[in-house]
């Protein structure tokens, strides 16, 4: 039952498998009894299709107004002119904030055990800030052009600590090249020493990307806050979705001032799109941290717990992840745990 004090969210279903996710976890978060009101809205490709425009300006104006969207992955239109809906979502809200948590799951076959790794990635700025050009005749050459500004780097940084500290988080490590990038990549990490002298109860240091993805890879447990700019947290959040057995577990909230966008960090997977086999739990996982955020903490707690033990089961874990259940077996697991 609703009230007024029924959050209102925007739903986009997305792509691809996307509308399959997002209704295994509609009824995810039904059992697990959160109560919303949904506000239902299209972008990528189906909004392509209906009013051939990959982001209308009503989706635009839900997020506007709920402030928080639950979003399935979308598929950018092929060919020049289209940019990202995901990126120009997350530039149009300015979500500066990519946070991105992976840990292992009891029962789910990967090579490490104790991982349990938050990478926050800056979202705005860098090689995505979009400038990006031909230079010399005939297409001979291109340019494109990392901004990095020391708002943007502590505004990231310092949302790393907070989190760090309201998570009970005891390191953040900071990733960059300021070794060979010594403008943009230095500017950074000056920034993030700073920041980091203002919260001496979280330890600090900072590593090389090249450095860090090789030590995620021999030793991931010995990480816990990792906090880097745009490109470098693209690849290292997909090698940390890969240390924990893939992207099928792998969440993503979208964070800015005045909106909160939540999402796999997959993508529309159309290779078994219509299957009924899509893994829904980075979908699930990324509604939990929604919950969290709209101060529904004991329904993002059940939530959590029924997954655990859906993925723990190999009759109920799909099969990415090595299981035998279709999406709705596995659906229906989470559902009869999150009721109990
Ligand atoms: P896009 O172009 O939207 O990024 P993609 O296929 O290039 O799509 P992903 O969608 O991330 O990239 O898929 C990568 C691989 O992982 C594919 O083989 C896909 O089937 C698989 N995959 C991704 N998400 C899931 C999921 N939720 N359940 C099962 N398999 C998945």
């Amino acid at each position: 039952m609703t009230n007024a004090q029924t959050p209102t969210v925007t739903l986009i279903r997305g792509d691809g498998i996307g509308p399959e996710i997002a209704d295994a976890t509609l009824r995810a978060l039904e059992a697990a009894g959160a109560t919303l009101r949904w506000d239902e809205q299209i972008a990528g490709m189906e909004a392509v299709s209906r009013i051939r425009d990959p982001l209308p300006a009503e989706t635009i104006a839900s997020i506007e107004k709920t402030r928080v969207a639950l979003k399935g992955p979308l598929a950018t239109p092929k060919g020049e002119g289209f940019r990202s809906v995901n990126v120009a979502l997350r530039q149009h809200f300015d979500l500066f904030a990519n946070v991105r948590p992976v840990a292992t799951w009891q029962g789910v076959p990967c090579r490490y055990k104790d991982v349990d790794i938050i990478l926050v990635r800056e979202n705005t700025e860098d090689i995505y800030a979009g400038i990006e050009h031909y230079v010399g005749p005939g297409r001979s050459a291109a340019e494109s052009i990392a901004i990095i500004t020391k708002y943007g780097s502590e505004r990231i940084v310092r949302h790393a600590f907070e989190l760090a500290r309201r998570e009970g988080r005891k390191t953040v490590t900071l990733v960059h090249k300021a070794n060979i990038l010594k403008y943009s990549n230095g500017l950074f990490l000056d920034v993030g020493k700073h920041v980091a002298a203002e919260y001496p109860d979280i330890a600090f240091n900072d590593m090389i990307v090249d450095a860090t993805a090789m030590k995620l890879v021999l030793a991931p447990e010995k990480f816990d806050v990792i906090v880097t700019m745009n490109l470098f947290g693209d690849i290292l959040s997909d090698l940390c979705a890969g240390l924990i057995g893939g992207l099928g577990l792998a969440p993503g909230a979208n964070l800015g001032a005045n909106a909160a966008l939540f999402e796999a960090v997959h993508g529309t997977a159309p290779d078994i799109a219509g299957q009924g086999i899509a893994n829904p739990s980075a979908l699930m996982l990324a509604a939990a941290m929604m919950l969290d955020h709209l101060r529904m903490g004991e329904s993002a707690k059940r939530l959590r717990g029924a997954i655990a033990r859906a993925v723990a089961d190999d009759r109920t874990r799909t099969r990415d992840l090595g299981g035998k259940a279709d999406t709705k077996g596995f659906t229906d697991a989470v559902c009869e745990y999150a009721k109990g």
